[in-house]
């Protein structure tokens, strides 16, 4: 393989960074609550004006075609820069490479757009109270109406993030009664402002208003809100997970930039921190920048046609609990100085404690891992 990234790829750092440097917004509040999200969207409008909302799409839908090493590049220079958590991830690094890959042509032209412009805003609607590892378990239906030519969705998801300030949601619904488990479900795409939806934006345990419950009764979707094929829609969602646990929801560059940071939290302690700590800061440094060279490599085989597939649990574990040991490093830091004021250290490290949970819990990708890619037995 070979290391060194091409004058191109060179030239393209050097313009995100410039352009970065001199637009990253400073200080914006949590995009968690209402007034933060709102300002957030400014930002991602800026972005998209810029044509570095998405990058990696086609320049028709408002990207600059870039390589997964340009994306990756990008990235980096974005949180090196300082720039803000992306509160339009759920529709243009999760649900888009699904709609690229799944959806008809005329979905494309009129979803990708909207979402790159952050006009349509989407949130994942997976769990259920009573689904949330277990997410063939889903309850909520999707009934046929043969004379409308739509379909009548009925049921309840919960832990929509971000739910109460989207437009649209992207969900599994059981569309064959008949069936069990994997089948019979179907991914639907679904605006809610429809009449019979209900959003209900609920706190985290930080007090912001991260998570929605979403109720669905009785609403009319029409057959262009199916994305890929009725009943197949288990397929269609795993290519959703895959690409949410591989590589786009979480790329090195946002951990580069926090062990850069942590690096210099440990300089501004020195006289304090003891052995232990030193350490904790080494190894959250080296494995952050293990995470970038294997994902150079992941991106490598992908560009060569290969299917990461299931090994994209490996990299979910491990990016998750990498962003937990470099907060506990940082907190071990700050000792009590941790406590005063408002410090960005303590929230990222509550937000770090659910990245084992979200995009599936690490027991669940450790099963996986296990038995997809191990191929050990499930007893
Ligand atoms: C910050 C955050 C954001 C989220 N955003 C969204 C979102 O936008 N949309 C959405 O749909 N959901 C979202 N979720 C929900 C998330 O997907 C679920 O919390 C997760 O899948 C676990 O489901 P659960 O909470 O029902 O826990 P459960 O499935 O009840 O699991 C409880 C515990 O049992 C363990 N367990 C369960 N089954 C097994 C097994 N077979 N083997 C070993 N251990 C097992 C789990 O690992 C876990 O520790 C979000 C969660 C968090 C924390």
């Amino acid at each position: 393989m070979d290391l060194t990234f091409t004058d191109a790829e060179e030239r393209f750092r050097a313009e995100c960074r410039a352009w970065l440097t001199a637009n990253v917004p400073r200080g914006l509040p949590s995009g968690d609550t209402r007034e933060g999200f709102a300002l957030h969207l400014e930002w991602e409008r800026a972005l998209f004006d810029a044509r570095y909302a998405v990058v990696s799409w086609p320049e028709a839908y408002g990207g600059r075609d870039a390589t997964p090493m340009e994306w990756l590049i990008f990235e980096e220079e974005y949180y090196r820069a300082g720039g803000p958590q992306r509160v339009t991830q759920n529709g243009i690094f999760l649900l888009a490479p699904t709609v690229f890959e799944f959806g008809t042509q005329a979905q494309r032209d009129h979803i990708l757009p909207r979402m790159a412009r952050a006009d349509d805003l989407w949130c994942q609607g997976w769990s259920e109270p009573n689904a949330g590892s277990d997410l063939a378990g889903i309850q909520s239906r999707a009934v046929r109406d043969d004379r409308a030519r739509g379909w009548r969705l009925s049921g309840q998801k919960t832990w929509t993030t971000r739910g109460a300030f989207c437009t649209h949601l992207f969900g599994l619904f059981r569309s064959d009664p008949e069936t069990e488990r994997h089948r019979g479900l179907t991914y639907f795409l679904v605006p809610l402002d429809a009449d019979g939806v209900t959003v209900r934006g609920f706190g985290r345990l930080d007090g912001d208003e991260g998570f929605a419950e979403v109720f669905f009764d009785n609403v009319f979707v029409a057959d262009d809100a199916v994305l890929g094929e009725v009943d197949q829609g288990w397929s269609v969602a795993m290519a959703t997970t895959s690409v949410e646990r591989g590589l786009t929801l979480r790329s090195p560059g946002r951990f580069l930039a926090a062990v850069d940071r942590l690096v210099e939290l440990a300089r501004h302690y020195a006289d304090t921190a003891g052995p232990n700590l030193r350490d904790a800061v080494v190894r959250a440094y080296i494995d952050a920048e293990a995470y970038r060279w294997q994902t150079f490599l992941t991106v490598t085989r992908m560009t060569d046609g290969e299917d990461v597939g299931s090994e994209s649990s490996l990299t979910k574990v491990f990016w998750s609990e990498l962003d937990v040991r470099i907060h506990e490093a940082a907190l071990g830091l700050l000792g009590p100085n941790a406590e005063i004021g408002d410090n960005p250290w303590i929230k990222g490290y509550q937000f770090a404690l659910s990245g084992p949970i979200y995009a599936g819990t690490n027991e669940i990708q450790r099963n996986v891992i296990a038995e997809r890619v191990l191929g050990l037995p499930r007893r």
